[in-house]
């Protein structure tokens, strides 16, 4: 293995053009290499982006792949492209390597400088919490991965700072699927359930198989956290490393306490700004991580008093009139919705819909208690979320999200919670889950005025 990480001279192909693709390419550049970018998809390049490849002066096609990305001794592959399609196929039949591109910057970081955040749901709110709580610390922190700053622009930018680092990464299944020494100094699998299976064939053990090699390489020396109400990772503990329950063997539990009413608190009496048992348990994990860095109670409470969540989950909007209105965009697969409604107490219009990710809406018929006055659906997965969900609580189809939100509005009344929640993505009618979440703050914006 350490042959294919003396990179200098050698010709390095990277398929995939995305943000992840241009700062490996730019990477394995300023590390040597003769590198080649190739992207299947016609690609109009932004200004920074255009910069990059001139700055580093990578050689790249787009619009389809040519045989100029042959006879590479190495090959770096985007987490986008399934391991069915022909690329993966033909470079894989080529014999040579082929890694992601969170192994290959992994290999210019220090393994105990690393750690790897990877679950269904609750990544990107726990990395941002790690990375909160690292803040005014002596620690230089570092936060990116899935998280929409590429691992490798990280080490790119970051060569002059020795002393005192850390790479807090979110990790997602894809990422690890073409691993092969990647190994953090802790990682975590916060949940898994169902999503992303038309990737893994509709096989929830192949999801999990990807989720486990973040542990893969670890040792003795480090640390693998899991969640303790989670079955199919209690039944799947590494013997490889130190494995523990971040929300059993934690130094730091008693600091916060969740209520009966979905709010959390912190021991010294604090009201934190984000809420519900899902929320509780990204703290947990969180301060988890903290345990390993002689940071102090006292700074995490400090820290944790001043996190405000994320846009676009269960991020409180506006309270006209005493209804409070809750955008979970980023809602897109049914544990989320699970969480997202065991957060309130109060009378709830709850929206949901959008396109389906071949997902059984009935899982959420346990959780659709009195208190979910009704239930309102847009887009295409509407039809099935309605014969799914029939019987249980009132039903309502209306034509896109802004009838939903008026709707939901007229019919609800002081004390009440308007929760958009989709559980389906977001693309039978936005670009992506930011546009939808923005759309429907937008809209419940311009509600004042009319009642
Ligand atoms: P990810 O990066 O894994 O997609 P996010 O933090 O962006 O996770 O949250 C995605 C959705 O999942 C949001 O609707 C959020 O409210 C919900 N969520 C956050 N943390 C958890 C958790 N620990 N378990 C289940 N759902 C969660």
């Amino acid at each position: 293995m350490t042959h294919l990480k003396k990179i200098e001279n050698k010709n390095i192909s990277v398929i995939g053009a995305g943000l992840s693709g241009l700062y490996v390419a730019a990477l394995a550049t300023q590390k040597g290499a003769q590198v080649f970018l190739s992207e299947y998809r016609t690609k109009k390049f932004s200004k920074d982006e255009l910069n990059l490849l001139e700055r580093y002066n990578i050689d790249y096609e787009t619009g389809g792949h040519t045989e100029q990305l042959e006879n590479a001794d190495l090959y770096i592959i985007s987490p986008g492209i399934p391991k069915e399609t022909d690329i993966y196929q033909s470079i894989k039949k080529s014999g040579q390597p082929v890694i992601s591109e969170i192994e290959f910057a992994s290999w210019f970081a220090d393994d105990t400088q690393i750690i790897a955040i990877t679950g269904t749901n609750g990544k990107s709110t726990t990395v941002r919490l790690v990375d909160h709580l690292f803040k005014g610390t002596h620690y230089n922190a570092y936060l990116g991965g899935n998280i929409g700053i590429p691992f490798s622009k990280l080490i790119l930018e970051m060569e002059n700072i020795t002393q005192n680092k850390v790479f807090i990464l979110e990790i997602s299944s894809f990422q690890l699927e073409d691993i092969i020494d990647f190994k953090p100094y802790i990682s975590m699998i916060l949940n898994i359930t169902a999503d992303h299976l038309d990737r893994y064939q509709g096989d929830i053990d192949k999801y999990l198989e990807a989720k486990l090699q973040i542990a893969a390489n670890q040792t003795k020396d480090d640390f693998y956290y899991y969640d303790s109400e989670d079955s199919l990772l209690t039944k799947n503990i590494p013997d490889n490393t130190n494995s523990s329950a971040y929300d059993q063997n934690n130094r730091y539990k008693d600091i916060i306490e969740l209520k009966e009413d979905g709010s959390i608190f912190l021991q010294n009496g604090s009201k934190l700004k984000i809420r519900g048992r899902h929320n509780y348990k990204n703290i947990l994990a969180a301060v988890a991580v903290c345990q390993h860095f002689q940071i102090s109670k006292d700074h995490i409470m400090e820290q944790l008093n001043t996190f405000s969540g994320l846009a676009h989950r269960l991020e409180f909007v506006k309270n006209i009139k005493g209804i409070e209105f809750y955008n979970d965009s980023k809602s897109t697969n049914i544990d989320s919705v699970i969480q997202a409604l065991t957060s309130f107490k109060q009378p709830m219009y709850l929206i949901m819909g959008g396109r389906d990710k071949d997902l059984d809406f009935s899982e959420l018929l346990p959780y659709l208690n009195s208190n979910i006055k009704e239930i309102i659906l847009i887009g295409e997965a509407a039809d099935k979320i309605q014969k799914q969900l029939q019987t249980k609580r009132p039903i309502m189809k209306k034509k896109d999200l802004e009838q939903a939100v008026q709707h939901a509005y007229h019919k609800s009344s002081s004390g009440s919670v308007v929760l958009l929640s989709p559980g389906c993505a977001s693309f039978d009618m936005y670009e992506n889950y930011k546009k939808r979440g923005q759309h429907f703050k937008a809209l419940v914006n311009s509600l004042q005025e009319q009642r």
